[in-house]
């Protein structure tokens, strides 16, 4: 998708596709700046359609609107590349496992897939997934820390004893744990919704008016939070190991930099929270009639409310300037409340478990820990929750973050002062 114009900004993609009466095909041209797909057999682009019969001759449809989706191969049966030339691979900061290449398309021979310039919405199930799995990705690295933290906290042994019996260091793991724990049970609410749409008829009820609309609303706001949160995490990890965190040979410095990757690929921290704002709207209504799609989630329900009456205030052009500033601190309000209501049902079910197995002291000691993470986890959350929607569309705020950009960019705002 990612052009030099536009990568967040697909509606300015210069890629072109041109129907070919002899080979029965579309035929694309133009140049994709990121592709992380080099070395795959198949791929799905994105590419502005010449409609064969016009309106106005030449003419063709400007925006996301003019974009259809396309599939091509990307070699040959000869092991030819399909109209494409590799320009040069990037030089990334990490995930170097994975080139990732700069490629000019030159009559690369395609198929069109769904239907003509409905090319945004047909990619978006992709983009689903691919954000889910970056959801999993951070789920995993956070894991592999919280467990090599534990490992050397038993073997490291500092002023007389060792690290997990220092209070300080053992509460600083139990933080990475209760971060991994909510982030594990949000990323796996969202690929059981994911599995549900993929195997299930569409049409069912459930699957179309709950499935779907939850997980087009769940899908950026897990990309974005577990992608900062798994960030964060690695250096958190790298602190807990001292000064060896900080050498080649842990792999910690590798780990950081592949996981750094999450919060700008598939959507940036900003674009997706502006995205969960667009979404939210149309989603929030459905939702409140579906209260047990997430039993326990009565906080949700709260949030959603406040969330609700915020957007009917913010309805013209300047105010809703003033609500995108605060997307982010909505998207992150919201993954809070779901992993929330997540961890309180996970914790009864783990209660229910221990009591039907009386005696079992792992389950016991299991759901002991599972209770403690969901109230931890939930302790000052409404507080939490509440200032940040409450700081939704704060004017004040809005003029002082345009002053503090730079004084020759905010004349609007000095005239006023
Ligand atoms: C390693 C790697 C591999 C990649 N592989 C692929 C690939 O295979 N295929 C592909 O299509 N792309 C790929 N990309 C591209 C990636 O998806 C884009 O770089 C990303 O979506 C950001 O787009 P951009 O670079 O145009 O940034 P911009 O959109 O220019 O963003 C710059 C900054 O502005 C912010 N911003 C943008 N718009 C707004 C707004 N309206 N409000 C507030 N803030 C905003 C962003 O959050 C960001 O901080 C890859 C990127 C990387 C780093």
């Amino acid at each position: 998708m990612t052009e030099r114009p536009g990568g967040s900004d697909v509606g300015r993609t210069e890629t072109q596709a041109v129907w070919n009466e002899e080979l029965q095909a579309w035929s694309i041209s133009g140049f994709k700046w990121f592709s992380s797909a080099t070395d795959t057999d198949v791929t799905m682009l994105l590419a502005r359609t010449h409609d064969p019969t016009p309106a106005v001759p030449g003419s063709m449809r400007e925006g996301s609107k003019g974009l259809s989706l396309y599939f091509a191969r990307v070699r040959d049966d000869q092991g030819n590349l399909n109209g494409v030339r590799i320009h040069r691979l990037k030089n990334k900061v990490g995930t170097k496992a994975l080139p990732t290449a700069e490629l000019e398309l030159d009559g690369m021979v395609a198929q069109l897939v769904g239907d003509q310039y409905r090319g945004v919405k047909n990619i978006s199930a992709l983009l689903n997934i691919t954000r889910v799995y970056c959801g999993m990705g951070c789920t995993a690295a956070m894991q592999r820390f919280v467990l090599g933290v534990k490992e050397y906290a038993r073997r490291r042994e500092v002023f007389g004893a060792l690290l997990k019996e220092q209070p300080l260091h053992l509460a600083t793991i139990a933080n990475m744990e209760l971060q991994y724990r909510a982030t594990s049970q949000f990323t796996f609410f969202c690929v059981a919704m994911l599995g549900r749409i993929e195997v299930l008829d569409n049409n069912l009820p459930d699957v179309k008016e709950r499935d779907i609309p939850l997980l087009r609303l769940l899908t950026p706001i897990l990309k974005v939070w577990s992608a900062k949160n798994a960030f964060a995490m690695s250096q958190e990890a790298m602190e807990c190991f001292g000064g060896q965190g900080y050498m080649e040979e842990t792999g910690l410095g590798r780990a950081m930099r592949d996981i750094l990757v999450n919060t700008i690929w598939e959507g940036t921290s900003n674009v997706l929270s502006l995205d969960v704002l667009r979404t939210v709207r149309g989603i929030i209504a459905p939702l409140k009639d579906q209260p047990h799609c997430i039993k326990s989630a009565q906080s949700i329900g709260e949030s959603l409310d406040l969330i609700s009456n915020h957007f009917t205030t913010y309805v013209t052009l300047e105010t809703r300037k003033l609500l995108e500033a605060s997307a982010r601190g909505l998207t992150f309000a919201m993954a809070d409340v779901i992993s929330g209501a997540l961890l309180c049902e996970h914790s009864a079910w783990s209660d229910g478990k221990a009591k039907a197995r009386p005696g079992d002291t792992i389950v016991a000691t299991e759901a002991r820990i599972d209770r403690i993470v969901a109230q931890r986890w939930c302790e000052d959350l409404d507080r939490k929750i509440a200032y940040q929607i409450n700081a939704l569309g704060n004017e004040d705020k809005y003029e002082e973050d345009k002053l503090m950009f730079g004084l020759n960019d905010a004349t609007t705002v000095t005239s006023k002062l």
